[in-house]
């Protein structure tokens, strides 16, 4: 039975950065990614905010560069689900989908974060025909339409910027009188006059047919309904960790977001979290880097 030093359990720059870390430390890896490297990043389209690139980057272009960088570390790359993780007498055995178990002295769990739904009706019915999570992908489909996106955070005003490229007017919906995004991003949205900002509005539902119509809004303060006709909705409500699959594995907060210490250790001996999946105060690419930096040293210092 071959036992692997590491196994790095997905490949956005959390798993990239440990594997440039694990790879120039020679110790024997292996990067698992369930289909192409990336992660979250790559769906974002533009990134302002990642140091060394002043003008910004796309999410692409800048994973796009870490995987290629990680590659030239040596570190091997497999394509495979993670079903489950376990401990055995003296290391961890990795469960995949119809593959041949792993196993490892040490796993990072790199596996990021996916889009939370809204939960209303008409979203699931009308995903994919104009409900949507990714401004990037599908953004081009609504050129001089009307849309609205969902959130008060980062995300969503992000989004929003970026699909005034397209859309002939994007309403953002958000459930406060204050938006959750940094400053630099609202002072964007108050000065684009391509977007209108719905305060204290949530959404009951998303209506249509054969592809969105509009939305049945409510007012938080006075409880008063009211409709806006829009082609496309983009939902950016938060994240949720990619975790399921270590429950009850390691410690986790009540949201699913697995608790580690300062050197990514987590509550089971041989295993680590870096990235947008570990519970901490900014998830952002330079964080999720830095985490997985430091995973791959901690690891690096613990095996020896
Ligand atoms: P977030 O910061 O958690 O914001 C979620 C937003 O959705 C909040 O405004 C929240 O309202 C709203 N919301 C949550 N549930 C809702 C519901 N059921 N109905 C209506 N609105 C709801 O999530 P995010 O924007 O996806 O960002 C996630 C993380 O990635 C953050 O740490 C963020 O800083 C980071 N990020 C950074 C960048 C960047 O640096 N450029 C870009 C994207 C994301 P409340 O405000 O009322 O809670």
């Amino acid at each position: 039975m071959k036992k692997r030093q590491l196994v790095i359990i997905g490949s956005g720059p959390a798993g990239l950065a440990a594997a440039i870390y694990a790879g120039r430390s020679e110790l024997d890896g292996l990067l698992l990614e369930k289909l192409s490297p990336g992660g979250q990043v790559l769906i974002t389209d533009r990134v302002d905010n990642y140091p060394g690139f002043p003008d910004g980057v796309t999410g692409f272009d800048l994973v796009d560069k870490m995987a290629a960088h990680a590659k030239k570390f040596g570190i091997e790359q497999k394509n495979g689900e993670v079903i489950s993780i376990d401990p055995t007498e003296d290391c961890l055995k990795i469960a995949l989908a119809g593959d041949e178990d792993i196993y490892t002295e040490t796993v990072i769990i790199a596996t990021g974060a996916t889009h939370r739904s809204l939960g209303v009706k008409g979203e699931k019915e009308l995903s994919g025909r104009g409900v949507s999570y990714c401004a990037t992908c599908d953004g081009p489909f609504f050129r001089d339409q009307v849309v609205a996106v969902v959130g008060g955070g980062d995300s969503a005003v992000q989004e929003a910027l970026f699909l005034t490229k397209f859309a002939s007017k994007v309403y953002l919906i958000h459930r406060r009188d204050e938006l959750r995004a940094t400053k630099v991003l609202q002072k964007k949205a108050f000065d684009n006059p391509s977007i209108e900002i719905v305060w204290d509005s949530v959404v009951d539902e998303i209506t249509g047919t054969d592809g969105v119509e509009g939305i049945s809004l409510r007012n938080t303060k006075t409880d008063k309904p009211s409709r806006i006709d829009v082609q496309g909705v983009f939902i950016f409500v938060g994240i949720q960790p990619n975790t399921g699959f270590v429950k009850g594995l390691v410690d986790m907060d009540e949201q699913g977001f697995i608790k580690t210490d300062e050197w990514m250790r987590t509550s089971q001996k041989g295993v680590y979290a870096a990235g947008d999946c570990r519970q901490k105060p900014l998830l952002q690419i330079v964080t999720a880097v830095s985490d997985g930096a430091t995973a791959a040293f901690a690891i690096e210092h613990d095996l020896s």
